[in-house]
C-alpha cells in the first residue's frame, strides 16, 4: 500500500491507536467470529511462538508500521480490540507475498490470516476497506463485468492519474511487449481479451452465489448499481441470442 493510501484511511478511521473503537463488544465479537469461522483459519494458525521471524522476512515490515507477528498474535490471543485497530490500517500493508509462511516454524499463514481479514473487513463495510479499494474502481468494474483484469489500453495516464508521470514508462514499453506474444488474442491493445456471452453470465452466478456482488455492494453501492446494468443487460443480449439458436 502507498503512503497516499495510508492517509487516505488515515483520514476516515483517525488515529487506530488513541481512538477508542467506534464500536460496541458485541460487534468485535461478531467480527473475531467471521475470521475465526473462516474455513482457512484453523489451517493458517496453529499456535504462535512470537519469535517474529515472520516479520524479519516480511518485506512490507520494512517500509510499513506493520508486522506479522503482532497480528498473528493479536488472532492468538483473541484480542478484539486489537484485531479491530489492526482492520483500520496495518492489515492493509500486507503484499500477500506469503514469505511469512514459508518461514513460520509453526506452518503459519500470516498473510493467508490477513486476507482473511481483509475480507472480513469489506464485508463489515469498513472504511478502511473502502478508501483501499475506491482507487481500484475501475479494475473492480473490469474484473467483475468481464472477468479480466485490466486492457493494456487501459494503463494509461488518464486511467492511472496517481501513478504520476511514471505511468508513460510503463505504458510505452507494455504496447510493444504484448505484440512480442506469440498468442494472437494477446496482442491487442484496445480491448481485453474476448469473453463470450455464455461464460459471462456463468461468471455473473459465480460472483452472485458466493457473495461477490453482496460485499461489492457494501464497499461501493454505485459501482455495484453500473455492475448491476452491465450484468442485465448481458443477460437479455445471451437470452435473446439463445432464443435466436431456438428459431435456427
Ligand atoms: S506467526 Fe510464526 S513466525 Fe510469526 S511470530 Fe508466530 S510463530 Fe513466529
Ligand atoms: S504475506 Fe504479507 S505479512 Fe506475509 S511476508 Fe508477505 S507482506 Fe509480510
Amino acid at each position: 500500500m502507498s503512503h497516499s493510501s495510508a492517509s487516505r484511511i488515515q483520514e476516515f478511521i483517525g488515529d487506530p491507536v488513541s481512538d477508542a473503537p467506534p464500536v460496541k463488544r458485541e460487534q468485535l465479537e461478531e467480527i473475531f467470529q467471521d475470521i475465526q469461522g473462516d474455513l482457512r483459519f484453523d489451517h493458517e494458525l496453529n499456535g504462535c511462538l512470537n519469535c517474529g521471524i515472520c516479520t524479519a522476512t516480511c518485506p512490507a515490515a520494512h517500509y510499513y508500521d506493520f508486522s506479522p507477528r503482532e497480528i498473528v498474535q493479536l488472532l492468538w490471543t483473541e484480542n478484539l480490540e486489537g484485531i479491530y485497530d489492526a482492520m483500520q490500517e496495518k492489515i492493509w500493508s500486507c503484499a500477500q507475498c506469503y514469505t511469512c509462511a514459508a518461514r513460520c516454524p509453526f506452518g503459519n499463514s500470516p498473510g493467508g490470516l490477513i486476507m482473511v481479514m481483509r475480507e472480513t473487513a469489506i464485508k463489515h463495510g469498513m472504511e478502511s476497506a473502502k478508501a483501499v479499494l475506491r482507487p481500484f474502481s475501475r479494475v473492480m468494474l473490469k474484473l467483475i463485468s468481464t472477468g479480466n483484469q485490466l486492457s493494456p489500453d487501459m494503463i494509461n495516464p488518464e486511467g492511472f492519474a496517481d501513478w504520476g508521470p511514471h505511468i508513460s514508462k510503463v505504458d510505452a514499453p507494455l504496447a510493444l511487449l504484448r505484440k512480442a506474444i506469440p498468442m494472437p488474442t494477446l496482442h491487442t491493445t484496445k480491448t481485453a481479451w474476448e469473453v463470450n456471452l455464455k461464460t459471462s453470465v456463468e461468471l455473473y452466478t459465480i460472483w452472485e452465489e458466493t457473495g461477490v456482488l453482496d460485499s461489492l455492494e457494501t464497499i461501493d453501492e454505485n459501482l455495484f448499481d453500473v455492475i448491476l446494468d452491465i450484468m442485465d443487460e448481458k443477460r437479455d443480449d445471451y437470452e435473446d441470442w439463445m432464443d435466436e439458436q431456438d428459431d435456427d
